[in-house]
């Protein structure tokens, strides 16, 4: 099975699966207890820190070792509704991942405020400050790159506008976080990440923020801001895996080569097929697809079929035919929303994978054509 769907999570990597079990075997003592063999496993859980800042270019005291992007988006709306009046509001985009959406309707309610966008999947960038400056807004959260269409989003432009304006400014930078080098990150009032969409270990991640926040309380772990006992070998393994996929960031743009050979062959198997965001910068390893005709589940099982793991979307909304927060970005209708497929590969995807997934493309076609002309059901 070729494996097209990195963007939902990524197969742990051998050196993470290694550092792994050994840190199990080997580490399995509560960094917090006072005897010298647990003593050794904090020191090496504060290296492991150090390390990871390095790499991301943040200081080792703004990180936060946690379960993941989900908790972290969490968290930080959670502090800012306990923590201001219930006349503050925040802003988001349209097409944050469901860990922001929910979460800010969650803790504001009905004062949740959407950023503009235009036609191409990108925020209106120009009207960023009028809103700033018409309401009073604590807590503004843009994504670095979109999960579905891997659409770059103007994250740093938009942390300069609310740094100057004193308003805290979070980047869920999730799909970002081992697909580009994180080098402007810290420019963020915080920004997190997720273990398994690099390679890493899942339900691990990081969050990493200028000012304390709360996570949970119950113990002095992570400077009392997250209590529970730390998960150290699956912070080894995940610092593991970053730092081995770090080293390949700066060669990134090659690979998007790759995918764009993708997309040109798939245009000239299915000459109907449509690409979104492809006017815009966007992550190397994402096309999201609309098909000419049949729903995405069809194109879904078809293509498995064939031996391609593709999908319809963000993993949280998964099931759904079709994709609300795309559909409004992009203006499409409601047929066009249920033909919406992403494809997402990582740095072990080859370009004869690739190639092949476009003829994949062909073939399902022909499958689903061959089906539908014997199927008295219309298809849309
Ligand atoms: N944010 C974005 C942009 C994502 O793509 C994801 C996962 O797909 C998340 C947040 C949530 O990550 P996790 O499920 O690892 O908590």
């Amino acid at each position: 099975m070729l494996f097209f769907d990195h963007n939902a999570t990524t197969p742990i990597s051998e050196t993470a699966l290694r550092t792994y079990a050994c840190s199990l075997k080997e580490d399995w003592q509560n960094p917090s207890a006072l005897y010298r063999e647990a003593s050794r496993v904090k020191a090496k859980f504060e290296l492991e820190r150090e390390r990871l800042a390095l790499l991301i270019g943040c200081k080792k005291e703004s990180i936060i070792f946690n379960s993941g992007a989900t908790e972290s988006n969490n968290a930080i709306f959670s502090h800012f509704s306990k923590n201001n009046c219930s006349a503050s509001h925040c802003l988001i985009s349209p097409f944050e991942h469901p860990s922001i959406k929910d979460a800010a309707r969650y803790y504001f309610n009905n004062r949740v405020l959407y950023m503009p966008i235009s036609q191409n999947g990108e925020i209106d960038l120009s009207k960023i400050e009028q809103i700033l400056d018409r309401q009073k807004i604590v807590l503004v959260s843009l994504m670095a790159a979109n999960n579905e269409t891997g659409i770059l989003q103007p994250w740093l432009e938009v942390s300069e506008i609310c740094k100057k304006r004193g308003v805290f400014f979070h980047c869920d930078s999730t799909q970002f976080i081992g697909k580009r080098t994180p080098v402007e990150l810290n420019q963020c009032s915080s920004f997190c990440a997720s273990a398994h969409k690099f390679s890493g270990p899942k339900g691990m991640g990081f969050f990493v923020s200028k000012i304390p926040i709360q996570f949970q309380t119950g113990g002095l772990q992570e400077g009392s801001l997250r209590a529970g006992t730390e998960n150290f070998p699956a912070i080894k393994a995940m610092v593991s895996a970053y730092s081995e996929i770090h080293e390949r960031l700066v060669s990134v743009e090659l690979l998007a080569e790759f995918r764009d050979q993708f997309e040109q062959k798939v245009c000239a198997e299915l000459p109907d097929i449509r690409i979104l965001g492809s006017q815009v910068p966007r992550l190397w390893n994402t096309s999201m697809l609309i098909t000419p005709k049949y729903d995405n589940l069809s194109w879904v099982s078809k293509l498995d079929k064939l031996g391609f793991a593709v999908s319809t979307g963000s993993a949280c909304s998964i099931g759904k035919l079709e994709n609300v927060s795309i559909s409004k970005a992009f203006g499409l209708s409601r047929q066009e929303s249920r033909r919406l497929i992403r494809v997402s590969s990582y740095f072990s995807t080859k370009l004869e994978d690739w190639l092949s997934l476009a003829s994949a493309f062909g073939e399902a076609f022909d499958m689903l054509n061959a089906e539908s002309s014997q199927s008295s059901v219309i298809s849309i």
